[in-house]
C-alpha cells in the first residue's frame, strides 16, 4: 500500500504529477495542493504569486514611463517653441544695442548677457526636473514594491526607453551612418586607379 510522502498516512488520494518536473510521491488529502503534493503544489502556487508580482511590477513602471515620457516631450518642445525664439531675440537685442568695435565685432550689453545666462540657467533646470521625477517616482513605488528599482533598470526593453535616452541612442547612430558615408566617399575617390585617372585628365583637357 503506497503511503503519503509527508505523514505516512495509508489513505493516498493521488500520487503528484510534478510542477515543472517529475515528482510521481503519493499524498494524502491533507498534503494535497492545487492537485499536487505538498512541496509541488506550493511551487506552483509562488510561481503564480511571482507572476502576478511581476505583471503588477511591469503596469507600474509603464505608467511611470508614459508620465515620464510626457515630461519630456514638454521640455523638448519648450526648446524648440520658447527657448529657440527667445535666443533669436536675444541675438536681435545684442545686435541692436551691442557697441561695435571698429573691426566690426560686437560686444555685448551686460543686460543680454544677464539675460543669456539666466535662460541656460532655466533650460538646465527644466532638463534636469524630469529626471528628478522619475527618481522621486521610482523611490516612492520601491516603498510598496520591493527591488522595483532593480525591476525597471533590469526591463527597460520591456517598460520602453526613456526620451533622452532614445534621442541620443539616434543621434549616436546618425554621427556613426555620417563617419561611415565619408569614409565610403574617400575610399571611392581614392580607389581610382591611374589609368582612369590619365583617362580622365585627357577627357578634361579635350574638353570632354
Ligand atoms: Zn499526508
Ligand atoms: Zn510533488
Amino acid at each position: 500500500m503506497a503511503r503519503c510522502y509527508y505523514c505516512s498516512s495509508e489513505a493516498v488520494v493521488a500520487q503528484c504529477s510534478g510542477y515543472e518536473a517529475d515528482c510521481g510521491r503519493f499524498y494524502c488529502a491533507t498534503h494535497a495542493v492545487r492537485g499536487l503534493c505538498q512541496e509541488c503544489g506550493m511551487e506552483k502556487l509562488h510561481a503564480k504569486a511571482r507572476e502576478l508580482i511581476l505583471e503588477d511590477y511591469l503596469a507600474k513602471a509603464k505608467e511611470i514611463h508614459k508620465q515620464d515620457t510626457k515630461k519630456w516631450l514638454r521640455f523638448y518642445s519648450g526648446c524648440i517653441f520658447i527657448f529657440l525664439p527667445w535666443i533669436l531675440f536675444l541675438q536681435l537685442l545684442n545686435n541692436t544695442f551691442g557697441k561695435r568695435n571698429e573691426y566690426g565685432e560686437i560686444s555685448a550689453p551686460p543686460g543680454v548677457i544677464i539675460l543669456a545666462i539666466i535662460s541656460i540657467g532655466l533650460l538646465i533646470y527644466f532638463a534636469w526636473k524630469p529626471r528628478v521625477w522619475r527618481k522621486r517616482a521610482i523611490a516612492q513605488v520601491e516603498f510598496t514594491r520591493p527591488g522595483f528599482k532593480e525591476f525597471v533598470r533590469q526591463n527597460e526593453h520591456e517598460i520602453g526607453t526613456p526620451l533622452p535616452k532614445k534621442i541620443t541612442n539616434v543621434a549616436v547612430w546618425a554621427v556613426f551612418g555620417i563617419i561611415l558615408l565619408a569614409v565610403m566617399a574617400l575610399g571611392e575617390s581614392a580607389s581610382e586607379s591611374q589609368p582612369d585617372r590619365d583617362i580622365r585628365d585627357i577627357k578634361n583637357r579635350l574638353g570632354m
